[in-house]
């Protein structure tokens, strides 16, 4: 173990000499205070060390002492519904021993030490297990089955194994193996910045559905996808962020936040746990695991935090989970990096952020995708990855943007605009995108309709043919239009107003299933092309745009899901009727 002193303190980077064992990464004690730091640069036996916690009142000459380890989580039962800080610290525990101002090198375990759980074994005495393999389970919540596995690297006969209450550093199963036996406990120990390992990759071709209109049918994200959202203030990316939590197909959610006032975490803190998850009127927090970096904590923790909150979401994949990652935002974690780069004398890229912003980035976003795990029961799981950026000024050209956008596959444009107009979600159709909607087309063919694809398709032809006539109507107005133009405009209103709108606030509406979106698709659309061929039969269209059925298809999102087919054929009865009208009066004129 490498013992060396202080030589510099800048902020949350200290420079200790004489620490030649030591290696890159390792975690360290830094001064009498015991301070956990990580080493991130190495020269000769100099090393800069990233300290989590507060450095002021350290002196040079003070002790470094390397533990040899780098920075890992623990993973067991006890994850699901904690609260962690960025270096898997659980609050509550950090409170208890420090009050509310956090004390500095405050040793806490991350899983409660003293806490039993029933372990039910799932393999027998005599069975063959490999890495991977669930040797048992434990009720962690009423929601979550947290599964033991067999830990990398490890493969042989299980000798004994028993049913139990058991602390998670209790030896539940004993495994003999080539070199000996090993005792497996509940929990096992993961390097954070390295990726945990699974048997293949699977092809990004299941939608992750969300209930929401937006996501589900304009912009798509694929199980196992990466997807960015902006957000402006006041633009609803809070809304967006429980929603995909609360609804999006997902058996585990693991929030990491890091926000730049204590404030904004303290919001989260009280928000998410108050969350009903919509599946079993509990709480939410039944199936999250919140990663948290308090505003006591420097700059540092950020950086850890994404790689702390994206190993335990691996870690819940590889029980054959779908798991959905949230981190907000990830321009605060990107604005960490660039002062540990700056202090450590780094040349600046673009803004003062390090050239390796968009390798780290992509390092971060490449640990999603869906997986057949390990073990011999070749399930899938998959990660999913939501991050959010919060540009200054809303402006997306800037560096942290502009990266996230080269890596991402989805991007939902949240919009100052729209939300101003009170459109909600905000999404903006026009500079938002989904590279999976190709990959995803069998599915809703499949599992939808034949004419998803199709219908989508001209949903958004039809908005992008408003964008262009909306310059006409400004230079020359509304009555110059061609009544087929009029009519596009009828329809993109009825689009963007019955269909991309939806009340989050609305017990119906919050959540919208896909034979509901579909629906509500063919409706409006069907409003546009029937009214369409009535303009041939010379109906009128002023006629044709006051016909009453159109609130009808307004109020079609607030139906419930027992009464949706029913409303729609009535819609699509009248539809026929009422153009058919419109027809007729022509005729008779
Ligand atoms: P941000 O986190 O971007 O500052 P919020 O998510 O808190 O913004 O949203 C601001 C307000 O916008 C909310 O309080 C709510 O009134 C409204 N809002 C946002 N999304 C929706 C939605 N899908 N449906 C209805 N209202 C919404």
């Amino acid at each position: 173990m490498s013992k060396g002193t202080i030589v510099k303190i800048s902020g949350p980077l200290v420079v200790a000499e004489n620490m030649r064992d030591a290696n890159m990464y390792d975690v360290v004690r830094v001064s009498n205070s015991r301070l956990i730091g990580e080493i991130i640069e190495m020269h000769g036996d100099r090393a800069s060390i990233q300290v989590y916690e507060e450095t002021s009142g350290l002196r040079t000459g003070e002790p470094v002492e390397s533990t040899g380890e780098p920075l890992s989580v623990e993973l067991g039962p006890g994850l699901v519904s904690g609260i962690f800080d960025g270096i898997q610290r659980p609050l509550d525990d950090i409170r208890k021993v420090s009050g509310y101002n956090l004390e500095r090198g405050v040793e806490v375990a991350s899983l409660k030490r003293d806490k039993e759980w029933e372990f039910c074994p799932t393999v027998k005495v005599g069975e063959q297990v490999e890495a991977g393999d669930v040797i048992g389970t434990v009720a962690e919540t009423d929601v979550v089955l947290h599964k033991i596995m067999v830990p990398v690297g490890i493969s042989g006969t299980v000798e004994k194994i028993e049913q139990g209450s058991f602390h998670v550093t209790d030896t539940v199963c004993v495994v003999k193996t080539d070199a000996g036996t090993e005792n497996l406990t509940m929990m096992q120990k993961w390097p954070v910045r390295k990726e945990r390992p699974f048997a293949r990759n699977l092809t990004l071709d299941v939608p992750l559905l969300t209930g929401q209109r937006n996501m589900d049918c304009m912009f798509p994200i694929a199980k196992g996808g990466v997807a960015a959202i902006p957000g402006p203030f006041g633009s609803g990316k809070t809304v967006t962020q429980h929603q995909l939590a609360k609804w999006s197909q997902a058996d585990i959610v693991v929030y990491i936040g890091c926000g730049e006032r204590g404030n904004e975490m303290t919001d989260v803190l009280n928000e998410f746990p108050e969350l009903i998850d919509p599946r079993t009127g509990k709480s939410l927090m039944e199936r999250t695991v919140l990663i948290a970096n308090t505003s006591d904590m420097p700059v540092a923790a950020r950086e850890a935090s994404v790689y702390t909150g994206i190993t335990i979401a691996e870690y819940f994949r590889d029980m054959g989970y779908s798991v959905v990652l949230l981190a907000d935002s990830t321009s605060r974690w990107a604005e960490a990096l660039r002062e540990m780069s700056g202090r450590l004398e780094e040349m600046p890229g673009e803004e003062g952020y390090p050239a390796y912003l968009g390798s780290r980035l992509a390092q971060f976003y490449e640990r999603a995708g869906r997986v057949i795990v390990l073990g011999k029961e070749q399930k899938e799981g998959s990660l999913s990855v939501v991050g959010a950026v919060s540009p200054p000024g809303g402006d997306i050209s800037e560096p942290v943007s502009q990266a996230t956008l080269r890596i991402v596959s989805v991007f939902w444009g949240l919009d100052a605009k729209l939300a101003y107009k009170r459109h909600f979600p905000a999404i903006n159709w026009l500079n938002s995108y989904s590279l999976y909607l190709d990959a995803l087309q069998d599915w809703y063919e499949k599992n939808v309709d034949r004419d998803w694809p199709v219908l989508r398709s001209k949903l958004m032809e039809l908005l992008q043919e408003e964008a262009k006539l909306e310059e006409i109507v400004k230079l020359v107005g509304m009555d110059a239009l061609s009544p087929e133009d009029r009519l596009k405009m009828e329809t993109t209103r009825s689009i963007r107003e019955d269909f991309l709108q939806q009340e989050c606030f609305d017990e119906n509406d919050t959540h919208c299933s896909l034979n509901k979106q579909f629906k509500m698709m063919k409706a409006v659309l069907s409003y546009y092309d029937l009214c369409m061929e009535a303009l041939a039969k010379n109906a009128d269209i002023t006629d044709l745009v006051s016909i009453p059925v159109r609130e009808r298809i307004g109020r079609f999102k607030f139906a419930e899901d027992g009464e949706i087919d029913d409303i729609y054929q009535t819609i699509m009865g009248k539809l026929s009727e009422e153009v058919n009208g419109c027809i007729n009066k022509a005729g008779e004129e």
